[in-house]
């Protein structure tokens, strides 16, 4: 029976795909198709996984003192049962014959089909086995990491090209996929960019959570805060997925699928005439120039950048190489990373931003300063906070900033200023950095310096700012959230997440206005720069600048070769000025 689920539009565009559920616990497990000719392979590794755990709890139960309580004999006994079970073993074989999964992707789906099962039980103690079942599929895993297939071929990557027609294709490997969650850490997310889910869907976030933000960068179709999804769809269920009206369509009626396949197709059209603008010059109609950023991730995603013709990196959120990591990342790796994505852009400016860990971008337990029991994470130790807080580290990842900047134009960016007294220690370690490098005589390059406007007390003391700093960049995402006092990853108060909101307008307006009036470089970098429906306001308080996913930056041009900055401007001052601001956009 067809039913609906509505969440928050994240990004656009239409999937229609077969369900993957996955428990934010797994989103670890690689997710890999196998070769249609390596299935039994595959399912001679889970056997020798299976038979090794089997082995192990065997001798536990032998070794056993004679003293023991009987009821640890027992549940070994159910654990080697379990490791026998038909509905676990014929499902995993099912998985990877009939779908290609690899073999712990296969494992784990078919956990959560049987979990799902014993959570309705009546029976308490049935219940409860589904925690002994965990602990085997957990042991299973373990003994299998380390023994991993081949990576899937390129071929079968590429189901996102995969459309409406081909669900005639119906179990076959070719069918698409869609990731439906409860949640998924920003970390795990990453995970997800090698394009195996053509959509996905989360039951919690907000649209500017920074698993939304990655999901966006995956340029697929995406909804958050999608309530129950993930309890209501079943594994296997067809979706469609409405990433503009942010709606997920459960087991479609063949007439809501031809109707949304012609969405589809709309949306394909829009994108192909889009893509005639890569090589045009970013000038308004009144021969302003635009300077369109792309936002970042990971140093490979300067390609994407560079293909959609991004004049440079606005915003490289450099705490993705430190998250889901059990070790933080030393001075050569992270110099390696950043050389990469400055050699990547060829000569363009990149703008690397200082760690922003913690609130919803923890780094892992075992990596450090763990941010658990924190009350308010968003408000705690956070961003350059985190940094300060640890100067080794900080200095770590100043110097492999300030040695890749031998190797490019770059410019360093500094998360969540609030105080002089930060802005002076992170300029003092910076010069510490340099004083380390020169000492030992490793090379490095100068650097532009810039600050984030991301907290209301910076927007109120811009000209502190402009004294230390060469350029200003707005972080919009953490102005609004911490401007309005809502948790931009909650979506129970996502509907009171209003970048519209006088009180944040006038914020980016003041800090645009006083950076052009001192010549001085501005630029925001949040969800705003790359909404279309923002673009002509922006433009009319004077900003020139834009850093967005690679995957917005044609859709912004488009408005910026429509736009007239000059007539803008008067408008704009009209927007600034109402109380419903939204309504004249
Ligand atoms: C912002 O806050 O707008 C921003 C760009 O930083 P992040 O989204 O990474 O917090
Ligand atoms: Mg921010």
């Amino acid at each position: 029976m067809t039913f609906s689920v509505h969440g928050l539009a994240v990004s656009r565009g239409i999937a229609i795909g077969r369900a993957v559920l996955v428990a934010s616990s797994r989103a670890d497990v690689a997710h890999y198709f196998i070769q249609a000719t390596k299935t039994a392979e595959e399912i001679q590794r889970l056997r020798v996984a299976r038979d090794a755990v089997a082995e192990e709890i065997a001798r536990v139960q032998r070794d056993l003192p004679k003293d023991a309580p009987h009821e640890l004999s027992a549940l070994l006994d159910v654990h080697l049962m379990l490791l026998q079970d038909e509905q676990l073993i014929s499902g995993v074989k099912h998985w990877i014959n009939d779908r290609l999964y690899n073999a712990e992707w296969a494992l784990t789906t078919q956990y959560e089909i049987i979990a799902r099962q014993f959570d309705d039980m009546e029976d308490e103690y049935l219940r409860e086995r589904k925690a002994d079942l965990e602990q085997v599929v957990e042991r299973i895993l373990g003994h299998m990491k380390g023994v991993a297939s081949p990576v899937l071929p390129a071929a079968v990557a590429g189901s996102r090209a995969l459309r409406q027609q081909d669900l005639l294709l119906d179990d076959t490997m070719d069918v698409p996929l869609v990731l439906i969650a409860h949640d998924i850490s920003p970390a795990d997310m990453l995970q997800f960019k090698q394009s195996l889910f053509v959509g996905f869907a989360t039951d919690v976030g907000g649209k500017t959570s920074h698993t939304a933000i990655v999901a966006r960068s995956l340029d697929i179709p995406a909804v958050v805060g999608a309530r129950s999804a993930s309890q209501l769809i079943e594994q296997d269920d067809w979706v469609i997925i409405d990433g503009d009206a942010g709606v997920l369509i459960v087991d479609p009626s063949p007439i809501i699928l031809a109707e949304y396949g012609f969405k589809q197709r709309q949306g394909e059209l829009e994108r192909q005439r889009l893509n005639r603008l890569i090589h045009t010059p970013a000038l308004t109609l009144d021969g302003q120039k635009v300077e369109l950023l792309a936002n970042i991730e990971m140093p490979d995603d300067t390609a994407g950048a560079v293909s959609v013709g991004a004049a440079g990196v606005g915003l490289f959120r450099s705490e993705f190489l430190f998250m889901g990591r059990s070790k933080l990342p030393d001075e050569q790796e992270q110099y390696l990373a950043y050389r990469k994505a400055v050699e990547g852009m060829n000569g363009l400016p990149v703008t690397i931003r200082t760690v922003d860990i913690g609130s919803d971008k923890p780094i892992d337990k075992l990596a450090g300063r763990a941010q658990d029991g924190q009350l308010n994470p968003a408000l705690g130790l956070r961003a350059i906070r985190w940094s300060l807080a640890d100067p080794p580290m900080f200095l770590t990842q100043l110097r492999a900033i300030l040695r890749a900047a031998a190797h490019g134009p770059v410019n360093l960016l500094v998360p969540m200023l609030a105080h002089g007294s930060e802005i002076r220690q992170t300029l003092s370690l910076l010069d510490h950095a340099r004083a380390e490098l020169d000492n030992k005589g490793i090379a490095y390059g100068p650097v532009q310096l810039g600050a984030m406007i991301e907290i209301p007390a910076a927007a109120l003391t811009l000209k502190l700012f402009l004294r230390y700093f060469d350029f200003l960049s707005i972080g919009t995402n953490d102005l609004i959230q911490y401007t309005l006092a809502i948790d931009r990853a909650d979506e129970a108060v996502a509907h009171l997440y209003d970048p519209c909101h006088p009180a944040v307008l006038r914020l980016v307006a003041d800090t645009i206005a006083e950076c052009n009036a001192q010549g001085k470089g501005v630029s925001v970098c949040g969800e705003m720069a790359g909404d279309s429906g923002m673009t002509r306001l922006l433009l009319g308080l004077g900003l020139r600048s834009f850093s967005m996913h690679p995957s917005q930056i044609l859709a912004v041009k488009q408005q910026v070769l429509r736009a007239d900055a000059g007539k803008l401007q008067r408008w704009a001052q009209e927007v600034l000025a109402s109380e419903e601001p939204a309504s004249l956009l």
